[in-house]
């Protein structure tokens, strides 16, 4: 039997109507949508077309500020570094929020070692940053502030229009790693007032390797410089071929969105607090984190106080989860947002997140969270009172 699937942060199953649409540009539809001469081309441009329209009425956005990419880890980078191209000389400074996804924090590092300043603002227990003091660490050189919509392992939704709105009466650009958000919760580029945004297919049932990047104004509001140089696709902003099949499954999923992400995410947002609920039946001193009125639906970040969640996760058989974020996993680091949060060392090693999804039904998560709480039972029984000093030796394996 397959094991539970509850990583949905890290990635989602395809929806089957997505793979569906995109089966006839993978066999018959293969034409470049660059091809301008034969009719192979203009229906993979149509297609690409589509896929834009979709998605620019999913976020309310037009279909020109709508720039492909291979992921959100390219549109971050596009967007961050193009911006900082883009900006005037002597405007050499960037902000950001600690709880980033690696994938900001790491431009955040290179930006640094280009020498740009860096500022990094801190946020409180639930995992919030305060607007006046990301507000407080703008300057006249500050070039653009990136705040993550919804976090990836405790699920929390940044006050992303209130900064936004802070932002642009001081002139500074902003963007907002939108990954987790869209597709599971109503975002939009107006309500929000960002300038860019960045977004995934493979985080909302859609293909892996194709992201987006929202450009206020598209690429005429001269905001980015192009990272990626070539054959000028994507009016200049990116240039490579584009992946047809990839767009048109990301079209697809923005379209099911649309429809269904409204009663969808109540549905799922319902069985995550069931999965809680019963967790903390069996197990009363478990603590949840996060923003528990302001998060994502389909999150759940659980620390199982004196139980290493590795341990957990090799004493648990089939339920598919994990302790921090994917990427962050491979290097097996403890989890930079559990610390930005004030968790203590054993707390963040403790901790396990689950991801639900559309896909995720009541007798799965009755299941899991059996499953769940007899592995943390075992592991507690199995480590009396010594369970503290095993953090101690606990190391990263490299
Ligand atoms: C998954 C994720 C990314 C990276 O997206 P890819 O499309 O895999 O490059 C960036 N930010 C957040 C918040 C994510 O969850």
């Amino acid at each position: 039997m397959e094991p539970i699937y509850l990583d949905n942060h890290a990635t989602t199953k395809p929806d089957p109507r997505v793979v569906e649409s995109m089966l006839p540009y993978l066999v018959d539809i293969y034409g470049n949508a660059s091809s301008r001469q034969h009719e192979y081309g203009w229906k993979a441009e149509a297609a690409v077309e589509w896929g834009r329209g979709q998605l620019a009425s999913l976020l309310g956005a037009r279909a020109g500020e709508i720039v492909f990419t291979g992921g959100a880890t390219e549109s971050i980078n596009l967007s961050l570094k193009g911006a900082c191209a883009a900006a005037p000389r002597g405007k050499r400074h960037v902000v950001s929020v600690a709880t980033e996804h690696r994938a900001v924090l790491d431009v955040m590092d290179e930006l640094s070692r280009a020498g740009y300043v860096v500022s990094i603002a801190p946020v409180d227990h639930s995992g919030l940053v305060s607007p006046e003091v990301l507000e407080d660490l703008i300057t006249d050189e500050t070039v653009l502030v990136s705040v993550m919509l919804a976090n990836n392992e405790i699920g929390t939704l940044g006050p992303v229009a209130d900064i936004a709105a802070r932002c642009h009466r001081r002139g500074v650009l902003v963007h907002t790693d939108a990954t987790q958000a869209v597709g599971h919760i109503l975002v939009n580029v107006e309500h929000l007032g960002v300038d860019l945004l960045s977004c995934s297919a493979h985080k909302m049932y859609g293909p892996k390797g194709v992201g987006a990047l929202y450009v206020r104004g598209g690429s005429g509001a001269g905001l980015l410089r192009p990272q990626m140089h070539g054959g000028g696709q994507e009016r200049g902003l990116r240039s490579g071929t584009p992946n047809v099949p990839g767009i048109v499954g990301f079209g697809r999923a923005a379209q099911i969105a649309r429809e269904e992400m409204e009663m969808e995410s109540v549905r799922v947002g319902g069985m995550r607090d069931l999965l809680v609920e019963r967790l903390r039946e069996a197990l009363p001193d478990i603590t949840e984190n996060g923003c528990l009125d302001r998060r994502l639906p389909h999150n759940a970040s659980i620390t199982f106080h004196g139980a290493l969640a590795d341990a957990v996760m090799m004493a648990m058989k089939g339920v598919a989860v994990s302790s921090g974020s994917a990427c962050s996993s491979n290097l097996a680091l403890p989890s930079h947002v559990l610390q930005a949060i004030g968790l203590d060392r054993e707390a963040v090693l403790s901790t396990v997140r689950f991801g639900l999804s559309r896909f995720t039904t009541a007798d799965e998560i009755a299941a899991a969270a059996d499953r769940t709480a007899a592995a943390v039972i075992e592991v507690r029984s199995k480590r009396p009172v010594r369970w503290r000093s095993a953090v101690n030796e606990e190391q990263p394996k490299g």
